[in-house]
């Protein structure tokens, strides 16, 4: 069983006109989860709205007061992409919610389900402990790890987004409870995430970069896992692990030229999945800004995630990136 975690209270927050990171998003992933063929397997909870001693956790004093006195004032610009409207609060509050929402939930039915999946905007990576900014406000995914790791688990990230998850690696880049790997395109905003950057003081080495040129196909993506986040998670000795799933490493995205399809993010989400033991894997939607790609995504993912193949689309091979993979394992290769 899937646990669903989702609120229509988040297509309310809007951008601006045009801006990619749209209502429709949200209403393109749950239409995802009706395609699954799995929807039997699905069990939908409503989040709750993470409170401020959670976002304390992970961001500073000032960012949370800046976000919601913004909000508060029914919206305004907090970057040059990031922008909220007057439902922009509850939606972020929300978004961070449904991912200790989905924990909870998992510890209290041990056993009951596989995995949870958080169907939920704005994305969050790129939120800093100081700064929102790339269209996200609050790092959802942060605040769930944050409290699992003060709660004495061993927590991994795996960030498969196609933007590198700078503010998820600069809340936990000395923090040595949390791993956080990435595989991003470069170039590409934010500009971070090069293959050197593994982490600093007691974090040292908990911090993996795989960043890959434009092009790279579901393959490379793969080998990145296979020979460079799977070893180190394991090695990491972690009991949960919180993917963040933006889906505009699809070919199909318009504002990046990574070479997937839904069908290799859906395999990705699954070898990452396999390195826990069942029931500790949330997943978490980040960014992805083409409407069938985010439905196919969606759908092969939530399939994946109870254990079935639900492939509209075909895994991809063939394109550039090795090399950097092979410069990462070296880089992270067991002492
Ligand atoms: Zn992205």
């Amino acid at each position: 069983m899937l646990l669903v975690v989702t609120d229509e209270r988040c297509i309310g927050h809007e951008a601006g006109t045009n801006h990619p990171e749209r209502p429709d998003r949200l209403i393109a992933a749950t239409t995802g989860l009706r395609e699954s063929g799995v929807t039997d397997a699905l069990v939908h909870e409503v989040p709750r709205l993470v409170t401020d001693a959670e976002l304390l956790r992970v961001h500073t004093r000032d960012l949370v007061d800046h976000v919601v006195s913004v909000g508060e004032a029914g919206g305004g610009r907090l970057d040059p992409d990031t922008v909220m409207n007057a439902a922009s609060l509850e939606a972020a509050r929300l978004a961070a919610g449904s991912v200790v929402t989905a924990v909870d939930r998992l510890v209290a039915d041990a056993g009951a389900f596989d995995a949870a999946y958080c169907v939920v905007r704005p994305p969050g990576h790129h939120a800093t402990p100081s700064q929102s900014m790339g269209f996200c406000l609050f790092n959802s995914v942060a605040v769930a790890a944050a409290a699992l790791a003060d709660a004495g688990e061993r927590v991994a990230i795996v960030d498969i987004d196609a933007h590198h998850g700078n503010g998820t690696q600069d809340i936990f880049y000395a923090d040595p409870r949390v791993l956080f790997a990435s595989i991003h395109q470069s170039p590409l905003y934010p500009g971070t995430g090069r293959v050197d950057e593994t982490g600093g003081g007691p974090g040292a080495g908990t911090t993996i970069n795989v960043p890959l040129p434009p092009g790279a196909t579901g393959d490379v993506a793969r080998a990145a896992i296979d020979r460079v986040i799977a070893p180190a998670v394991e090695r990491h000795g972690a009991t949960w692990v919180l993917i963040s799933a933006g889906y505009d490493g699809h070919r199909s995205d318009p504002i990046t030229d990574l070479g997937y399809t839904s069908a290799d993010i859906a395999d990705l989400v699954g070898a990452v999945t396999a390195l826990v033991g069942r029931g500790r894997v949330v997943t978490v939607l980040e960014g992805g800004y083409d409407l069938d790609a985010i439905r196919h995504s969606s759908a092969a993912v939530a399939a994946q995630l109870v254990g079935e193949t639900h492939r509209p689309e075909s895994a991809t091979s063939g394109g550039p990136g090795f090399a950097v993979v092979d410069a990462a394992a070296e880089i992270h290769a067991s002492p």
